[in-house]
């Protein structure tokens, strides 16, 4: 039986460094108190740094494909000075970074360290990475892709929603440039020229025709903003260059490629694609998802399932195709002042997390005793 007490004085812990994305030097401290923390007889450490972002992942084996990694973030979006001190009150532990993530985290880290201290351990690795606010690329984007990390499944407790909640959609992202040029003239007379934000406005009204977009909250399909837009230098004067961006968000990747499709036949291929992110539709029948909500109400939990917006660095590991549990600690006031994540979840999802891995992953194959 594993004592809750110990994720809630490590997640204090974690957020008393204020590990914002843009701190390097922050970042860097965290993961050393983190590499620190788990050092101890049983666990393999590899850290790992893409353009100044650390990340490391921990395992019980030296592998890069233990059959089941946990993955969180230690980066938190910016905040005041007094947020990054944690504090109690009544049953909500407050601070930045309390619900997204480092209660999850510090969950996770207390979970590989009471493996270590069984005879057999399971296939585990626990990654954990520095850029996940400003997009992932330099944390599991880099560890999957350029140091080869795969597994079977992935757990990545990072979503809104609380224990009881199963996130099996999250939208992909397509964010575009499109361009559009023409030819100045005096304002006066305009048929001399070809007035480039006219043609823009054109080929963004033909892609609002050809691109069905869902118009609530209860649909699920694309949405289409318009998030900027810049064109023009006098009033009196025939603009030859004008440019826009639109954030697209998808729920299938056929629909990624109708959207692309669509924007390269309207604008004749003037474009540029500035941000991309895999959507997750996970098998809500999955094995280990089943197996995962099957344990979930051994412990007395009601399964619900969700679809979420936003997106997490779920993307990288639906993009391999590697199906991912995402679920999350009940939480409030995320990316905003007073973050808090509710206590009693930090020992809840411990208790599960580690029943989890123990009865459901195989154990590993120990030719020499790792960690010593
Ligand atoms: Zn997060």
């Amino acid at each position: 039986m594993t004592e809750p007490s110990s994720a809630l004085a490590l997640t204090k812990r974690l957020i008393e460094i204020p590990s914002e994305s843009t701190n390097k030097a922050e970042l860097r401290r965290i993961v050393d108190f983190v590499r620190n923390y788990l050092d101890v007889p049983g666990i393999y450490i590899q850290e790992y740094e893409s353009d100044g972002f650390p990340s490391l992942v921990a395992t019980f084996e030296d592998t890069k494909s233990p059959q089941c990694m946990m993955v969180g973030h230690l980066d938190v979006v910016s905040a005041d000075k007094e947020e990054f001190e944690a504090h109690v009150i009544e049953n909500r532990l407050y601070g930045r970074g309390a619900g997204d993530m480092k209660g999850a985290v510090a969950v996770m880290i207390e979970v590989m360290r009471h493996l270590a201290l069984r005879p057999e351990k399971p296939s585990v690795g626990l990654m954990l990475t520095t850029d996940e606010e400003l997009g992932g690329l330099h944390g599991v984007h880099y560890l999957l892709e350029k140091e080869g990390y795969s597994s079977e499944i992935a757990i990545i407790p990072d979503s809104h929603d609380g224990i009881d909640t199963i996130i099996l959609n999250q939208k992909g992202i397509l964010q575009v440039k499109i361009e559009a040029d023409g030819l100045a003239a005096h304002g006066s007379r305009p048929f001399l020229g070809e007035n480039a934000i006219d043609k823009l406005m054109d080929m963004y009204g033909e892609l609002r025709g050809a691109v069905k977009t869902v118009k609530s909250a209860d649909e699920w399909g694309i949405t289409m903003n318009l998030g900027r837009i810049r064109g023009g230098l006098a009033v009196n004067q025939v603009p030859d260059h004008a440019e826009l961006h639109l954030d697209i968000r998808y729920a299938k990747s056929e629909e990624s490629e109708h959207v692309l499709h669509e924007v390269k036949r309207i604008t004749k291929g003037q474009f540029d694609v500035v941000a991309e992110g895999y959507p997750v539709d996970e098998d809500r029948n999955n094995e280990w998802i089943v197996k995962y909500a099957n344990m979930l109400e051994k412990h007395g939990i009601e399964v619900k399932y969700d679809k979420e917006e936003g997106g997490s660095d779920a993307r990288f590991f639906a993009e391999k195709q590697i199906p991912v549990i995402i679920t999350g600690l009940q939480k409030g006031n995320i990316h905003s002042d007073k973050e808090w994540v509710v206590i009693e979840d930090l020992g809840q999802f411990q208790v599960i997390l580690s029943q989890y891995l123990v009865e459901n992953v195989k154990p590993v194959t120990l030719s020499q005793p790792a960690g010593v």
